[in-house]
């Protein structure tokens, strides 16, 4: 099974942060959502991590190097 990724460059963050997380699909939520609540200010719920999880993509999707931003969804 393909492995995920969430990726910090995709979205436009105060921090510009440049973290990518690449694992299995539950690592990279787990990880991501604790991510998201030490560095970017989000509280940890059930929700953000659904909210997450439906944002992984695939990891043959990984560019190196930089990415443009999008806003932040909703
Ligand atoms: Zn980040």
């Amino acid at each position: 099974m393909a492995r995920k990724m969430a990726d910090c460059r995709r979205f436009e963050s105060d921090s510009d942060c440049t973290l990518t997380i690449i694992g299995d699909e539950d690592e990279v939520v787990r990880t991501a959502a604790e991510h998201a609540a030490s560095v970017h200010g989000h509280a940890d719920t059930p929700e953000l991590r659904a909210q997450l999880r439906t944002m992984l993509e695939d990891e043959h999707e990984f560019v190196p190097g930089t990415r443009v931003a999008e806003p932040f969804p909703g």
